[in-house]
């Protein structure tokens, strides 16, 4: 088996990765990296006509984003998932061909995507040509998985990204009976200071500064990822909410992120043991609160945005590079009775990043706005930190080989140090190749 490594590695970003075997060659996600400049995994157009199949992981940009430039380059395989990963992976692709326009993808291309999923169920072996997989929870975000291959000589274990942590949504990653005598591990938080603090005391700290905005008329703004962080910090604030530790006030949903919620209601089986007890076992359904209020049209935003009124809104993106935040920050930031409440990674060069940065003059639609609003960081994050990727691999068996991924170089190399005395790590480069035979 031999693993080639065309993204995400010494960076978070454009995982893609080809396992081959005989005369199969099989992709492992098919991502972008984000960022001022868009960057793609650095495989040959010629060379993707050749795969045989993809196999992703989840329905993150940054391990799904290609596809429609590999269907537009000809390849005219097979896309294996999970049916909420296939769902989400819609809704991503589209809002970002609208956001993007990226070059070298047609209209045709990205059609194709849609029409080249094969949906497979969690736990149940499917075979591509020689190789055997499975796909097992993966604990990030809805349908997110680790994959499994095997060729009948070497078995692989690639966790795409991971959590081991259970969430108001999800049941932390799958760790039962694992085999594997290679991984590829993520390492975004896998650097020595990546200890997480305990997260119920974030979670008071957060609610008692949103009780201070509200209390003095203030709004707060959330900005966060579509899929994942938005549905955990909805949850949190609308239980909060409910048992009065937060005054009642409304929150506005803004963005992709209501259309991300639908999906993981009507996925509510792939959600943890929990949520799916409480739909079915009473009228209480958490993803229809009367809390939320959904944003449908420019005037209702406009609305939120000129009313004197104190209130919460969670809206795109992440990392303020586009979405309705922009707007909001645009009618909010001047005023510091409001709050901006991060709950994610800011990447460096983002506008995120400035503002968590301590930037007083931000530069929106192409004019100067003033940051007069108070600037917070709550970090309620999907992957697993140092202490849990250690946990992980511990309790896989006959584990040899270690490549380590997703994560700048540095947590690499810290966690390469930790590991070598045990395994044989690598952390990869760019384009590198490894045989396992
Ligand atoms: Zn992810
Ligand atoms: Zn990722």
């Amino acid at each position: 088996m031999k693993i080639r490594f065309y993204g995400a590695a010494g960076e978070v970003g454009r995982s893609c990765i080809l396992i081959e075997s005989g005369n199969t060659k099989v992709l492992l996600d098919c991502g972008i990296k984000l960022g001022k400049q868009e960057q793609y995994p650095l495989i040959e157009d010629s060379e993707l006509k050749g795969i045989d199949a993809i196999v992703l992981s989840h329905a993150h940009l940054d391990h799904c984003g290609y596809l429609p430039h590999v269907f537009t380059a000809g390849y005219n395989g097979y896309i294996y998932t999970t049916k909420p990963t296939f769902e989400l992976v819609n809704v991503l692709l589209s809002d970002y061909m609208k956001i993007s326009e990226p070059k070298n993808v047609s209209k045709e291309g990205f059609n194709k995507v849609n029409t080249h999923f094969k949906i497979v169920e969690y736990l149940k072996e499917f075979k591509i040509k020689n190789l055997t997989f499975r796909m097992l929870p993966a604990g990030h975000v809805l349908g997110s998985s680790l994959v499994e291959v095997s060729d009948g000589k070497h078995r692989l274990l690639y966790t795409g990204d991971m959590s081991l942590k259970k969430t108001r949504m999800l049941e932390p990653a799958y760790t039962e009976d694992l085999k594997a005598d290679t991984l590829i591990i993520e390492s975004t938080y896998g650097g020595e200071k990546d200890e997480f603090p305990d997260e119920q005391k974030l979670i008071n700290t957060m609610l008692t500064s949103i009780k201070e905005t509200i209390n003095k008329g203030g709004k707060v703004v959330i900005p966060s990822f579509a899929v994942g962080r938005a549905q955990e910090v909805l949850f949190i604030l609308d239980d909060y909410m409910r048992s009065g530790v937060i005054p009642k006030v409304p929150i506005y949903i803004d963005g992709m992120i209501g259309k991300a919620m639908r999906i993981y209601r009507h996925n509510v089986i792939y959600c943890r043991k929990e949520l799916q007890q409480r739909i079915l076992m009473s009228e209480d359904d958490p993803f229809k609160s009367a809390n939320f209020h959904n944003v449908m049209t420019k005037q209702m935003r406009g609305k939120i945005m000129h009313e004197h009124e104190a209130c919460i809104v969670v809206t795109t993106s992440g990392m303020i590079s586009g979405g309705p935040i922009i707007k909001y920050l645009e009618s909010l930031a001047g005023n510091h009775n409001n709050k901006l409440m991060f709950v994610g990674y800011q990447a460096e060069g983002t506008l995120g990043r400035q503002i968590l940065e301590g930037a007083k003059e931000i530069e929106l639609n192409g004019h100067k706005v003033a940051v007069k609003m108070a600037v917070e960081m709550y970090r309620l994050s999907g992957h697993a930190d140092r202490p849990q990727l250690l946990r992980f691999i511990s309790k896989i068996h006959g584990l040899k080989n270690i490549f380590v991924v997703h994560g700048e170089e540095v947590k690499g190399k810290e966690l390469h140090d930790t590991l070598e005395d045990k395994y044989k790590v690598q952390v990869p480069i760019l384009k590198q190749e490894f045989d396992l035979n």
